[in-house]
């Protein structure tokens, strides 16, 4: 049986992949600071002998005995990793150093959860690896962006230099169920203010495009990447190649809401990427990965999960 350590493991992903691994005869350690993780997302793992919670923060050192780590621990909603920039920072470059030292100790395999933030708001659609980006280092979105490049520099210079197995993928939008109430990302505030009858807030004109992947395809997308062999470092993108404007969407979901709520405009914030779409050509190569749930039923899904919230 392995011991698989995931950290952010209480998180919205996080808490899919310890349920995911369990499914597949793991072991699970679950480090979370609970930042922005929910003791809920894993309230129903607790009794489950092979899965064990850790209250730790990834900034400070960690000593376990395991065999391989999903690091994932960062906020993700650009409303809560903008609440504490430095603490993004740190949690991204220092929180890496001290999993990919953890992995150099125990010689293991580590998978970094990075972003499609990378590419900043990219000049290259659709966005494929090869694609160095288009980032802002100055502005209020870089505590995120840049520090999870940086944990791509950090992983690639571990690999290199200590021959660490590394695997570093860019998760694109990814949406479902135990996303937080107050997460501040797109799907879940459209739904909850359609469910509650609240106007649906669009940021700008709504012309601006994102593709979503819906949490299940994601996380088994996470678990064939840590499959591939030792060589294989990636970066690789793990998305759902569908693009809709933010418009549609919210037409969407009042749509499969059967909402009355009205679309009003807000401001757009600084360095909003206008568009976004991952080339996935070469996780369907590497990975034999690419995601089954449309937008639809995978809104519906979370749909669901929002109204018995409710
Ligand atoms: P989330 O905010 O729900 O989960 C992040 C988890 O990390 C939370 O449980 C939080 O409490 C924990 N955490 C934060 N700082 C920590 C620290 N210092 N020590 C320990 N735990 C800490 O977000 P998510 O959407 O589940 O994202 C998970 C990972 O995937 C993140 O690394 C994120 O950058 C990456 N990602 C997500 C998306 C997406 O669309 N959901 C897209 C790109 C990348
Ligand atoms: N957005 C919006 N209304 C909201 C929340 C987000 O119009 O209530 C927009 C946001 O400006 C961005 C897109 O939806 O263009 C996706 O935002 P999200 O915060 O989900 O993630 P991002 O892809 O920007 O990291």
């Amino acid at each position: 049986m392995k011991t698989t350590l995931v950290t952010g493991g209480a998180g919205f992903i996080g808490s899919h992949l310890c349920d995911y691994l369990l499914s597949k005869n793991h072991e699970v350690i679950c480090v979370d600071n609970f930042f922005t993780g929910q003791k809920k997302n894993i309230k129903h793992l607790l009794s489950n002998p092979n899965f064990e919670l850790i209250r730790h923060d990834v900034n400070f050192p960690l000593y376990l005995e395991v065999d391989e780590i999903y690091n994932l621990a960062c906020p993700a909603s650009p409303v809560h990793y903008q609440r504490d920039p430095v603490q993004t920072v740190k949690t991204s470059v220092q929180g890496a150093i001290n999993m990919l030292g953890l992995a150099k100790r125990l010689k293991i395999p580590v998978l970094q959860a990075s972003t499609s933030e990378v590419y900043g708001d990219p000049e290259v659609h659709p966005q494929k690896e090869s694609y160095v980006g288009h980032v802002n280092c100055i502005g209020p979105r870089s505590c995120y962006d840049e520090g999870k490049r940086c944990a791509e520099t950090l992983f690639m210079d571990y690999h290199r230099q200590n021959k660490l197995d590394i695997k570093i993928v860019r998760i694109f939008n990814t949406y479902g169920p135990r996303l937080a109430m107050d997460d501040g990302r797109v799907v879940s505030n459209f739904i909850l203010q359609a469910l509650r009858s609240k106007p649906i807030t669009i940021y700008g004109d709504g012309s601006q495009t994102r593709s979503f992947c819906y949490a299940s395809d994601l996380v088994e997308g996470l678990y064939k990447m840590m499959q591939t062999p030792k060589n294989f470092t990636g970066p690789v993108n793990l998305g759902n190649p569908s693009e809709f404007t933010v418009k549609e969407l919210a037409e969407k979901i009042i749509k499969l809401t059967n909402s009355k709520s009205k679309i009003i405009y807000k401001p757009l914030p600084e360095d909003d990427p206008k568009q976004r779409k991952p080339d996935i050509t070469l996780a369907k190569d590497k990975l034999k990965w690419q995601p089954k749930i449309k937008l639809e039923d995978g809104l519906l899904k979370t749909i669901e999960y929002f109204k018995e919230c409710l």
